[in-house]
């Protein structure tokens, strides 16, 4: 605290990132992280830019990056907004879109940078409960509001909604803005993006830190309306022009353009998470169905925090919330296989 602070820091209530602990031998299955690494072409990119060219200012524009999410998502450039990282993406969001005479919307089981950001930008914001299933029920969005945001899947539950009912719940807002966080799209869910020429008033924020394994690069991107997309422009421009620098650029270009190895490692950590899953209900978890890089999962005498302690004790991080509802689960990371095993072997100990 100090006196010098301004009336909005006093009341801001910053985000908690998990632990990013160096330790040896340490398994981390605490924030996410892809265990492979992101395509070898993208390094390779980034390494011919790492060069004398980073005298000059980067793109302000971000067109190349821009241009690599259209031809992904058969969108034009204009329809697309980067930011450095999905994080500064939904900031700008948050402050372009999100902020109106009547509250904003979201999941009371969320992201919880979405409360971080309505404090930041003075947003008022209605959580509307997760059903008993812990899943978002769209008709529960059925109420007055300025703007919805939701992750699908959301986070940290990992239960993703289908695509109809992402189209449902735009259908049934057309004079608002609904904000879609796929940042956990490729494990397994459907992306919006196919909805945006038929609803102008829908945005999908997606990050190349998860599915793409650049999580250490920090690019994120937005797909929508160019409508949409020029408030942003707007805000972007008032705060940072050259939010990406040149190696960035570079790599994400590359790494958005190599689908392929995307595919081919979501598809191991989904063969992962389903082993996983297995694994745990064997030991008497509960595991929420997840179609996202992690699982969400609660032991029925074992309390959550102490099974927390325990792996780390064994150098094994999961992430655990201090939340009502969700302070008896875990949420675990979805690592290599034989980085789940030996989460399976330390559970099994602790369980003795
Ligand atoms: C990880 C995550 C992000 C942030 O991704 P960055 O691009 O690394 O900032 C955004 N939304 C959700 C739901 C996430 O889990």
């Amino acid at each position: 605290m100090s006196r010098f602070w301004s009336d909005v820091v006093h009341r801001l209530i910053p985000y908690t990132p998990g632990e990013q602990v160096q330790m040896p031998g340490l398994i981390k299955l605490n924030t996410n992280e892809n265990p492979y690494g992101p395509s070898p072409q993208a390094v390779a990119a980034m390494q011919a830019a790492a060069g004398d060219g980073l005298r000059k200012y980067s793109d302000p524009s971000n067109a190349a990056v821009k241009d690599a999410v259209a031809r992904r998502f058969g969108l034009k450039r204009e329809q697309v907004f980067v930011g450095n990282s999905s994080d500064e993406v939904l900031a700008h969001t948050f402050q372009a879109l999100l902020k109106h005479d009547k509250p904003l919307l979201s999941p009371d089981i969320s992201y919880s940078f979405y409360p971080t950001y309505c404090s930041l930008y003075g947003i008022e914001q209605v959580r509307v409960p997760l059903n008993q299933r812990f899943e978002i029920d769209i008709d529960d969005y059925a109420q007055p509001c300025g703007a919805i945001i939701i992750a699908n899947p959301n986070a940290p539950t990992g239960i993703a909604l289908p695509l109809e009912k992402i189209e449902a719940l735009a259908a049934a807002h057309r004079d608002q803005v609904v904000v879609i966080d796929e940042a956990y799209v490729d494990f397994g869910a459907q992306s919006a993006v196919t909805l945006l020429d038929r609803y102008p008033h829908l945005l999908v924020i997606q990050t190349l830190s998860k599915s793409r394994s650049l999580a250490g690069l920090r690019v994120g991107f937005a797909a929508g309306h160019p409508d949409l997309i020029a408030g942003m422009e707007r805000v972007k421009n008032s705060f940072n022009c050259y939010p990406l620098g040149q190696v960035q650029q570079a790599g994400a270009v590359a790494a958005l353009d190599d689908q392929a190895h995307t595919e081919r490692t979501s598809r191991a950590i989904v063969a992962s998470r389903s082993w996983l899953t297995t694994q745990m209900q064997a030991l008497g978890f509960e595991v929420l169905p997840s179609h996202a890089n992690f699982i969400f999962a609660r032991h029925p005498q074992r309390d959550a925090a102490m099974l927390a302690a325990a792996l780390r004790e064994r150098a094994i991080l999961v992430r655990h919330f201090k939340q009502a509802r969700i302070d008896q689960f875990l949420r675990i990371t979805i690592g290599t296989d034989a980085e789940c095993a030996a989460l399976v072997s330390a559970l099994k100990l602790i369980l003795a």
